[in-house]
């Protein structure tokens, strides 16, 4: 019987392990931590965003953009959805596109994927770290067991797939263990940076601000040049600024600041409204309500903190009275709300980022097999390649289609050769 290492029991690993085991082929699969798929528990807040039903090539960055292509062609939404089916998860897809188990559980996935294990008889190493692979005639692991206590090593396998993941929150395992594997084996590397992360902004404001949530809209430049917009959640934090609109542009941040650019965001406050209606609506209220302050009209239409905020940045006193409040005044407030620049220093770091761009150059990997093209029998998978999705289930989508797509790579390989 053929027998196949895997290293890492995260979305793609696991995909693999159940893949291989269905076509009779022995898998052991290795993983640090004491659980399996920790990521798979904490993902899409506790919903495991899945896939999504619009999965393209264009929700996908690498140094090699096609790379892709060939994976999702061949596994994309609607095999997952019968692979998924086949070990007992059923999909929920909203409007958007994005999809979710039908009991709206993360946990529902990682035990799905348990059960596959055990009556599939994987062997499940866990609690056990790979220290280092090496490849004679066969693959052979070193592992350290029980935080260090011991090492053991695994020999004989006629394949290894490294699905390790890579450096995004290394408190449920993140590490770059894979590219030292993968370093080891001669391949090159691609810069690692986090992304869907928050960002650390040059100002104090965002400290005043912390806690301010609005339904906003963000705009970013690298070296004055306009870069992307994005709307939805925008969340002042004691370090800087995160929401969903800020994780959508975080990629661009991010990849920008490793390359030594210069990052400045531009938010619109007030998305959903005409400046000019606006400063009409305003001034017709300080007219309405003469003795009101201006802090109490503007609290009318923003959070009160904001509005104080905005208030300083223009050096407008909040007591101002209504009946002292003039056109240029409103311009200038509204134009702020509009148009607030911020330099961006940093991103939160990977201990906060939901993914890590940049990874094994896949210039160096088979597009239709995962397999290393200079170590036969070699794979890697999943996000230890330079292969980041956006947000909205792309991630995943990646992640299982190439657990499956290799898993059926290597049993072919396997029976061209009985
Ligand atoms: C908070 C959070 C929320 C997310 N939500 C979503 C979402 O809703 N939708 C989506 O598409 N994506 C989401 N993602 C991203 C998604 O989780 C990852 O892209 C995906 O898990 C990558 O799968 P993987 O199998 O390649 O790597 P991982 O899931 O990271 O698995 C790799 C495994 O390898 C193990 N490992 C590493 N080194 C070793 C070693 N030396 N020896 C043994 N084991 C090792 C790790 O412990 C880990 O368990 C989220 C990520 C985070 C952090």
């Amino acid at each position: 019987m053929k027998k196949v290492a895997i290293i890492g029991a995260g979305a793609a690993g696991l995909t693999a392990s159940i893949i291989l085991a269905r076509n009779n082929i022995k898998v052991d699969l290795f993983e640090q931590n004491t659980k399996n798929g920790k990521k798979i528990l904490v993902s899409g807040n506790g919903h495991c965003n899945i896939t999504n039903k619009f999965v393209s090539k264009s929700n996908y960055i690498s140094a090699n953009p096609n790379f892709v292509e060939p994976t999702l062609k061949r596994f994309g939404y609607h095999e997952l959805e019968r692979f998924m089916n086949s070990i007992g998860i059923l999909f929920s897809t909203k409007e958007d596109g994005r999809t979710f188990p039908l009991s709206f559980e993360a946990k529902s996935v990682v035990t799905a994927y348990e059960e596959a294990l055990l009556l599939l008889d994987v062997t499940v190493f866990n609690d056990c770290k790979i220290e280092s692979v090496q490849k004679e005639t066969n693959f052979s692991l070193t592992c350290e067991v029980a935080s260090g206590c011991k090492v053991q090593t695994f020999k004989d396998y006629d394949a290894l797939i490294v699905a390790t993941g890579l450096l995004a929150y290394p408190q449920l395992g993140g590490n770059e263990d894979g590219l030292h594997f993968a370093s080891s084996f001669g391949h090159s590397l691609i810069p690692t940076y986090p992304s869907l992360v928050g960002l650390h902004l040059d100002s104090s404001l965002h400290e005043e601000l912390s806690g301010v949530k609005i339904d906003g809209e963000v705009t970013i430049f690298v070296d004055g040049l306009k870069e992307k917009t994005m709307q939805g959640d925008l969340l002042f934090t004691k370090y800087g600024i995160s929401g969903l609109a800020i994780f959508d542009i975080s990629q661009i941040a991010s990849q920008a600041l490793v390359n030594f650019q210069n990052v400045e965001i531009s938010l619109n406050l007030l998305k959903d409204f005409n400046a000019q209606s606006l400063s009409a609506q305003i001034l017709n209220l300080c007219k309405a309500l003469p003795q009101n302050k201006i802090s109490t009209v503007l609290g009318a239409i923003l959070p009160a903190k904001l509005a104080f905020i905005a208030l300083k940045e223009t050096r407008i006193d909040a007591n101002t009275e209504a009946l002292h409040v003039n056109t240029k005044m409103v311009k200038t407030l509204i134009n702020k709300l509009q148009n607030w620049k911020f330099k961006v220093t940093n991103t939160h770091g990977f201990s906060h980022a939901e993914v890590c761009g940049g990874g094994v150059d896949t210039l160096e990997i088979d597009e239709k097999t995962f397999e290393s093209k200079k170590t036969k029998s070699l794979y890697f998978i999943g996000e230890v390649l330079d292969v980041l999705g956006e947000r909205g289930g792309y991630n995943f989508q990646f992640a299982f289609a190439s657990g499956v797509l290799c898993a059926e790579a290597i049993t072919k390989d396997f029976s061209s050769k009985k």
